[in-house]
């Protein structure tokens, strides 16, 4: 048996929609004979192509609904399937994942054979797709950009809050020389405050560079690229700037979820955030977070009024030494933490705050901890509600 034998199968004569082909047909007329000949023969094998898509999928449906690839000794129809069609495993698995799907979303499967959908389309937003949402959704990404349906599932999603903490341990920064060519290379994955703030950060000074007047676009290297290089320099060598003081990191949420403490927002050109991340990126950032109503109306700001005043922080850094994580002994990248979240209603007052470092901090905001006891004696209580006593403060003690 050979997976790839041609095989002559007779379309049926109910013809799909290519979408947008006929507008593309009719912007042929004023090209030349060889040219539109070439584009029509292009559209109809695009149109085979995508209603042969559709075919395969729903073999591939039927043959999970029957199990066939378990009387085969397959453990997944993935794994037959990339064996028997020699296809690469991931994107057999993406397929098998939208074929099983379409079995239950009637209003998707449909307009995906009207051609109003592509497979892209579907990719990206089966999985946020429900039989509850289906149709509108359906509805929604019709004449979507595949890039813009992505989005869109993307702050369907729900918040990942573990994904925060996750994310912190996963942080890195690969630095390396190209001894060839003498330029050092820089390559970082960083969760997403601290992600935002070097963007913010690197940018505010990049936009007002000037423009290099021996630039030669050469790789897509873009004018912006370059810029942005110059204003490493300036970070490196001169601290952050003036501009990049006045940086604003800006989320975007409801009123409501802010309230609420539930739903998500959304960092600026950035990734889809749970309230407990805003909490508290709103507790302390290098750089002034600002929450925005979708409206664009601000609702909160960081620096100027949730934000310990740097005098302040000094004075708590001083009073409690170190991070005041059980056991960590961290000096450095600490931030204040305040007890009563924003969402509570919290104060900006010292005897209401900790420092933690910048990694044990979000254990006490999505991550589910809790501060217990007076700053600076405080214990940390863990979800699963086991009390983690801790020493009294390394810091110098206080008059107060
Ligand atoms: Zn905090
Ligand atoms: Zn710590």
């Amino acid at each position: 048996l050979s997976p790839l034998a041609p095989t002559i199968i007779l379309m049926s004569s109910n013809t799909t929609k290519v979408p947008g082909s006929a507008e593309r047909r009719d912007s042929y007329t004023g090209l030349s004979e060889p040219h539109s000949d070439a584009l029509r023969k292009l559209d109809l094998a695009y149109t085979m192509k995508t209603k042969w898509e559709r075919e395969f999928l729903r073999a591939i449906a039927e043959l999970e609904g029957l199990g066939t690839h378990e009387e085969l000794g397959f453990e997944s129809v993935a794994g037959f399937l990339s064996s028997h069609c020699g296809m690469g495993y991931r994107r057999t698995e993406e397929q098998v994942e939208v074929a099983v799907a379409l079995k239950e979303l009637p209003s998707m499967d449909k307009a995906y054979c009207d051609g109003k959908l592509g497979y892209d389309h579907l990719r990206a937003i089966i999985p946020v797709a429900s039989s509850e949402n289906e149709t509108d959704l359906a509805e929604k990404v019709e004449g979507m950009s595949v890039g813009a349906t992505f989005r869109l599932a993307c702050k369907m999603k729900p918040v990942d809050k573990q994904a925060a903490i996750d994310a912190r341990s996963e942080r890195s920064l690969m630095m390396r020389w190209d001894l060839d060519t003498a330029m050092f290379e820089l390559y970082a994955r960083l969760p997403e405050d601290l992600g935002a703030m070097v963007e913010k950060a690197i940018d505010a000074i990049a936009v007002s560079a000037p423009e290099d007047p021996l630039f030669v676009e050469e790789n897509l290297r873009t004018p912006m690229q370059v810029k942005r290089a110059d204003a490493l320099y300036e970070l490196v060598t001169g601290g952050i700037s003036e501009s990049s003081r006045s940086a604003h990191v800006v989320v975007h949420v409801d009123a409501e979820t802010l309230r609420a403490g539930e739903g998500s927002g959304e960092i600026e050109g950035g990734p889809t955030i749970s309230p407990e991340t805003i909490d508290r990126l709103l507790c302390d950032s290098v750089l002034q977070t600002v929450v925005d109503g979708f409206d664009g109306k601000p609702i909160a700001f960081g620096r100027s009024r949730r934000t310990a005043p740097p005098r302040m922080k000094q004075e708590l850094i001083k009073r409690d030494g170190t991070c005041r994580w059980p056991h960590c002994r961290r000096r450095k990248l600490l931030q204040a933490h305040h007890i009563d979240h924003y969402v509570a209603g919290g104060r900006t007052d010292f005897d209401d705050m900790v420092v933690f470092c910048w990694v044990h901090h979000p254990l006490v905001h999505e991550g589910g901890y809790e501060v217990v006891g007076q700053p600076p004696n405080i214990a940390i209580k863990a979800p699963n509600g086991f009390l983690i006593r801790h020493g009294p403060p390394r810091g110098q003690p206080q008059g107060r």
